[in-house]
């Protein structure tokens, strides 16, 4: 029997997405699916910081990974219609409270080809950032790599592209079990069964429960966003120490993120938003009468060693994972999803070898 597609990807967020524009640009037929309508659900939750994390420092093949991911990132952003107008300030300000905390900094820094940045003392900080004026700061590093990103119109993009460039993009459709046979792979839902060659699972948190394929293991983290406005104080720059605020739309500003063990659960708590206004409070209390804009909750997918899984599931053969991104996916997710097509159209790519699901077994 004819497939109804070379290739099924499931999700229809930065990772399915990517990996979808990268096969059609390869010739062959793909079908995303998306159990939600807009598709993208993690996605689109996301601040859209595109800067690695100061605990990626801990782990040098995920750091190299996320610069790597960063240029892919504006690649993509620079092929896209309006991508360079999707990105939003620039650089970051990693905000340390003492002596001893710079000192730490420096010192995991060091390990990176970038470093910590340049260190700015209190007084240079409220004159880079007067949103922050008001509180006790001791300093931070500051680096001028690095912005933030539209995810909403990012992943709109994306999914735009994607179609125009003849990928069918089917929103609001769920894979509910996972065939592999003879021949290749069937995708039941409730409506039809999808045959194709292969499959690729880019369906973040929700990757690991789906019927028919091995267990992975694999949690969703919570994360709460608010967003306030205050007319004349802006962000220019991500303000991150750990919790972070950051420029958003129309001189709005985005504060982030709790990361909470709340199962599937994507609601806003009142627990949530306290916690986001203690990180205005500390960091910059001239917002604290700001207008409240906007509060919203949504999933990371996040593996017990804090790596991703990309590759093919543990004992199949025409089925692929690409997900575990954690609270980096829109700074890798274009780089993640290249990598994945690479995998399935040439059974190899070298970028992703430390992040083959086959350790799963050992975690
Ligand atoms: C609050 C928050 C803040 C974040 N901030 C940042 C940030 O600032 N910078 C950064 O780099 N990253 C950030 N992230 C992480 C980033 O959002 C994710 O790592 C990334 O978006 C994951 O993309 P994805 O394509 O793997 O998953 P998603 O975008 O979650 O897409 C997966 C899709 O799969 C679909 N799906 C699930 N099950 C099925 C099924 N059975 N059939 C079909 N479809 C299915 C879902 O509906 C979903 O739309 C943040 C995440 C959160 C939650």
């Amino acid at each position: 029997m004819k497939a109804d597609a070379d290739i099924v990807i499931l999700g229809a967020g930065v990772v399915g997405l990517s990996a979808a524009r990268r096969l059609v640009a390869l010739g062959a037929r793909v079908t995303v699916l998306d159990a939600v309508d807009p598709g993208g659900r993690g996605s689109r939750a996301a601040a859209g910081v595109a800067i690695p994390s100061v605990r990626l420092f801990d782990d040098l093949d995920m750091l190299v990974f996320a610069r790597a991911g960063r240029a892919a990132l504006a690649d993509d952003l620079a092929s896209l219609p309006d991508g360079p107008q999707l990105r939003r300030g620039q650089g970051i300000l990693r905000v340390v409270p003492d002596a001893k905390s710079r000192d730490a900094l420096a010192e995991k820094a060091a390990k990176d080809v970038e470093g910590p940045g340049l260190w700015v003392d209190a007084a240079r900080l409220v004159a880079l950032e007067p949103a922050l004026e008001g509180t006790p700061l001791f300093g931070a590093f500051e680096s001028e790599q690095g912005h933030m990103v539209d995810t909403d119109g990012y992943v709109n993009a994306l999914r735009d592209a994607a179609a125009r460039a003849g990928v069918r993009v089917r929103l609001g459709v769920a894979a509910r079990s996972i065939q592999e046979t003879a021949h290749g792979v069937e995708v039941h839902t409730d409506e039809e069964t999808l045959r194709a060659d292969h499959l690729i699972v880019g369906a973040g948190p929700w990757s690991a429960g789906l019927e028919g394929l091995p267990a992975l293991p694999l949690k969703p983290v919570r994360g709460q966003m608010l967003v306030v406005h205050q007319p004349g104080l802006q962000l220019s720059r991500v303000v991150s120490g750990p919790s972070y605020l950051a420029p958003w739309r129309a001189g709005e500003i985005v504060v982030g993120a709790t990361e909470e063990d709340a199962g599937f659960a994507e609601h806003v708590t009142p627990a949530g938003l306290l916690h986001l206004s203690a990180t205005v409070a500390k960091l910059a209390p001239r917002l604290r009468d700001a207008r409240f804009v906007r509060a919203w909750a949504g999933l990371r997918a996040v593996t017990p060693d804090g790596r991703p899984y990309i590759g093919r599931y543990p004992g199949m053969q025409q089925v692929y994972v690409a997900t575990g991104l954690g609270g980096q996916g829109i700074l890798t997710g274009a780089l993640t999803g290249a990598s994945i097509a690479e995998l399935v159209e040439h059974g190899r790519c070298d970028a992703v070898a430390p992040f083959d699901p086959a350790r799963a077994a050992r975690l």
